[in-house]
Order: structure tokens, then sequence, then C-alpha cells
């Protein structure tokens, strides 16, 4: 039988002091509440009724700044409710009310008519590097003569490991307003897409305020975005003069976080990859400088490139293993691309608490596929990432390309499968929740719940590629297997609007494509980065095609 001690009533009344003053979380309140002796759904109907007395000390209770009413709302909650004539209230900048629309009680400062729209949880894209825009369009470019490590050879992989060259060699030129003005362009064209967070992995520190450009460009976007400052110092990778010491490094990650972090922004150091450190020692130095600083940790970890430098160094195991022994793994580590992983690393990956993001067009363009299964079968639902460079900016696409790359490594594999492993329900999670996990968001956003901050997409169901939805039978199916970019109408953040209407709130969408074709024009000519690209101009003949 149930009794209430006194210790827990004090203890109850504790955690609602540290929720109510905004010390803890809703998931930390929660929690609490549930070592006390609460059941999960009772800790969360708590919650709510703590939430909203919060907020209405202020005035009257009903009153909200925005509220949505009459659409289909895909809250992604831990029920994973969908209420399909919905509400959703936000007062403050949170969510102060979700649920049955026939219920809602609110009255909004601006009431918006939901009928035809879903409502659902911003993308948060895990896995990117924000100024790789300027080779958009370049995975289509030649391969330039004599680079390593496959001579003679132009396949994408070939040309994307060209790219990444070309951008360390480049990285000198970027300067902050050069790399301001180009990733405002990717963060304009993510929140176009639905996008309300992003990763970003920044790693050509050879100009140390490139960086504070892609910060600055965050900053004014009014998105959320963890930010890996990348140190890389492999004689393979950089020249040694190019090559950044630990310790350097762990300091810019220092100024960084203090003139930019936020409730919205978080820099993490990062060692790049195993490919991109020197040793097993100055990822040490790294993980201890992130744990003094109080920030995670973040690296990429594809099994494929690491097993090479797994062989490199003498190492019998696999590269999960290898940073194990290292003592570097635990949960506060994001390793990205956790791709082809030796099996017995998944549940290592699992015990250590670390997060994960998958990048499926990186396994589809080299043929190998991608066993995102691998993580759900040890109860870890990945992130979803696009990883720039040659990669569409919309998740949309991202969310079949995962599917793909799994039914793609199956297939290769003769794995048979008695129900189909890729359904619109799992990825929409990966493309929502999981990389607000992934990103350590988890407390803030990543479902519609009372508590959250007020972040939500809505979408136009009136699509014609949204058509026809069966008695609203596959309103989900279609978001995933039709979905593109442009359905999203409107996107807010912290229940600020970022777009309304498909117009950027924030800045003047022409203003910021036209100074992105300037900035790049300028860094060609400083870089030669454009030499490879036949130009498509009157009189020219490319592949075939004559311009007049
Ligand atoms: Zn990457």
């Amino acid at each position: 039988m149930a009794t209430t001690k006194i210790s827990d009533s004090v203890q109850v009344k504790g955690a609602v002091s540290d929720y109510l003053s905004g010390k803890i979380g809703r998931r930390s309140f929660l929690l609490r509440l549930t070592t006390v002796g609460f059941t999960a759904a009772a800790a969360q109907q708590y919650l709510e009724l703590v939430a909203a007395p919060a907020s209405l000390q202020a005035g009257d209770t009903n009153q909200v700044d925005t509220l949505l009413r009459g659409a289909y709302v895909i809250t992604m909650d831990d029920q994973r409710q969908v209420y399909t004539n919905g509400y959703l209230a936000i007062r403050d900048g949170k969510i102060v009310g979700v649920g049955r629309d026939s219920e809602c009680t609110f009255r909004g400062g601006e009431t918006i008519d939901g009928s035809d729209m879903v409502v659902m949880p911003g993308l948060i894209n895990a896995h990117n590097h924000l100024v790789q825009v300027a080779s958009r369009g370049r995975g289509d470019d030649p391969r330039r003569p004599g680079v390593r490590p496959s001579p003679g050879r132009d396949d994408m992989q070939a040309r994307m490991r060209n790219l990444v060259g070309g951008q360390i060699a480049e990285a000198v030129h970027w300067d902050e307003d050069r790399t301001y003005n180009m990733v405002r362009l990717h963060l304009m064209a993510l929140l176009k897409a639905g996008t309300i967070g992003t990763h970003d992995q920044h790693f050509t520190n050879v100009n140390k305020r490139s960086i504070d450009g892609v910060l600055r460009a965050i900053d004014d976007s009014g998105m959320r975005a963890l930010v890996a400052r990348g140190t890389a110092n492999h004689p393979d990778v950089l020249p040694q003069d190019l090559r950044e010491d630990t310790e350097v490094g762990l300091q810019e990650v220092e100024r960084l976080r203090s003139r930019w972090n936020s409730s919205r922004i978080n820099v993490v150091p990062s060692p790049v990859a195993v490919a991109y450190i020197a040793s097993g020692d100055d990822i040490v130095k790294m993980k201890r400088g992130a744990e003094a600083m109080g920030a995670q940790f973040e690296m990429e970890l594809a099994g494929n490139t690491g097993h090479m430098v797994m062989e490199a160094i003498g190492w019998k195991g696999g590269v999960i293993e290898y940073l194990d022994d290292l003592g570097v793994l635990d949960d506060s580590v994001l390793g990205d691309k956790g791709h082809l992983l030796q099996d017995q690393e998944y549940q290592l990956w699992k015990d250590r608490g670390m997060k994960v993001c998958m990048v499926p067009t990186l396994r589809i363009t080299d043929g190998l596929g991608l066993p995102a299964d691998k993580f759900t079968d040890v109860g870890i639902l990945p992130g979803l990432g696009t990883d720039s460079m040659v990669t569409p900016s919309g998740l949309w696409r991202v969310m079949r390309l995962i599917i793909y790359a799994q039914q793609m490594k199956d297939r290769r594999e003769g794995v048979r499968r008695p129900e189909a492993w890729g359904y619109s329900e799992r990825v929409l999670e990966m493309a929502t929740r999981g990389g607000a996990w992934a990103l350590f968001m988890e407390d803030r956003t990543g479902s519609l719940e009372v508590g959250k901050d007020g972040d939500c997409i809505l979408i136009d169901g009136q699509r014609p590629y949204l058509r026809p939805n069966a008695e609203s039978r596959r309103i989900v199916s279609d978001l995933v297997w039709s979905g593109e970019s442009d359905m999203v109408d409107s996107v807010m953040v912290a229940g600020k609007f970022l777009m309304r209407n498909r117009e950027c709130q924030i800045w003047d969408e022409r203003e910021v494509v036209e100074t992105a074709e300037k900035t790049l024009t300028s860094l060609n000519k400083d870089t030669g980065g454009d030499q490879r690209l036949p130009l498509r101009v009157p009189g020219q003949t490319v592949r075939g095609w004559k311009y007049l």
C-alpha cells in the first residue's frame, strides 16, 4: 500500500520549487517525482498542474500569447499522443497547454485557425557542417587532379574527399564576416524546411574567428544549435602549420562558450574524428578539458573510417572499444555517425549512455547501406542529419533515405524481416525527439508537452503532394513518403515565429541570398575554389550542352 512520508512531501516541495525557479528542467522534475513513488502518468499530471499556476501568477489563467486551434497535433510525447483535432497554447515562450480542441479553455492574444494544418515538433538536424554550404552543387564538379587517396578515381566518394581537402586548404580565407554571410544562407534554408535546431561541427579553425561568424548567424536566426568546435592535428589531414594544439583548442572553446552560450546555443569541444586527431592522448586531454568546463563532447565515430585508423595504430578491436579503453565514453558524448561498427559495439554504446546521429546519404553514395536497426535493437532512437556538403538541406528527404539505407544493408546481408524496419512514425521520431536527445536539448524541445519551450512547426496539409490522405488515414505516412520542405508554412521557436506563411521573419531573404552570392565570389577569387567548375556561360559547351 502506498503511504506518504513527511520526507517524501519535503522532497516533492523541493522539486516543485527547483522546477518553478528554473533550476531543473521538466525531465529532472519528473524523475524526482518518480523516485518518491509517483507513477510516470501521475508525475506527468502533477507537472501539468504545477506548470499552470507557475505562469498563472502573472494574472489571467486562461490568457496565452498564441493559441493554435483545430489542428492535427502530433505531440511526440512519451505516450506518442496525436490529437486529431487538437490545440496548442503558448505563453511566455513555453507550452502551457496541449490537448483535444473540445477541451481547450485558453484564450489567445492571437488565435490561429489550424484546420488543414499539421502541428508537430520542429525538425532537428543532428549532424551538419554549416560552412559547407559553400560546396553546394560541387558534388557535380570534376575531381581535382592529383588528389589523394584515390588517384585516377572520380566517383562521389573521391569528389567528397576532394571537397573536404579543398575546404581545409581554403579555410585561411574564411574570416568572421564571410562565414556569417554564408552560414545565414544555410540556416535560412534549414529554417524554411521546418528545422528549428541544428548541429554544427566546425573543424576548419585555421582562422580562429571564423566560427564566431557561425555563432553570430545562429544567434541572429533564433534557432537552436549544438556547435562542436573541432581541434584537428593529424599529420595526414593537416600540414604542420595548420595543426592545433589541444590546449589552444580548449581555450578557444572556453572563449566561445562565454561569448555565445545561451538557452539556445551550446558550444562544446571536439577532436573531430580519430582520423583527424593525432593520438589517443589528445582525445583524452580534450575530454578531460570538456569535463573541467562542464561541457559535453562530440566526435564523428563512423566505424568504416575508424577501422582504418585502428589498423594503422595496431588496435585489434573496434573504434568504440578503443575509445572506451581510453575512458572517454559516457552520457555527455555525442558520437556522430555511429555507422558500421562491430556488432558488440552497439550494446557498449548503449551501456555508456552515448548519443548518436545517423547520416544515411553517405552510406547510399558509397553503396554500403546503414544498419540503423543495430541501434534501435539495443533501445536507442538515433537522431538524423544531413552532413551538408553535397546533401540536401531538407530532413524530409533524409527520412526517406534512412529507410533506403537500411534496406540496402538488409539486401546486402540477406536479412529478411517479418515487419519492415522503416515506417513513418519511427523516422519522424528520429527527426524530432531523436535529434533533440542527440543534441542534449530534450529538456526544452523535441515534443509538444506542457513545460517545454514553445517550439513547433505548422504544415500546410492542403499541399497536393500530401493528398489524398484517405480520410486522414495517411496524414503521417504522406509527411514522410511525400513530404517536401515547402509544405512547412510556419516555424516557431520559444514562442517566437521565425518563419510565417513561408516568409522568414528574421532576415530579408533576398538580401541573405545576394550577400551569400557576393561572398562566395570574393572567396573564390582568393581561393581559386571555382577553378574546376566548368563555366556555363554563352559560348561554352559543357558535357555536350551548348550555352548561348
Ligand atoms: Zn560530418
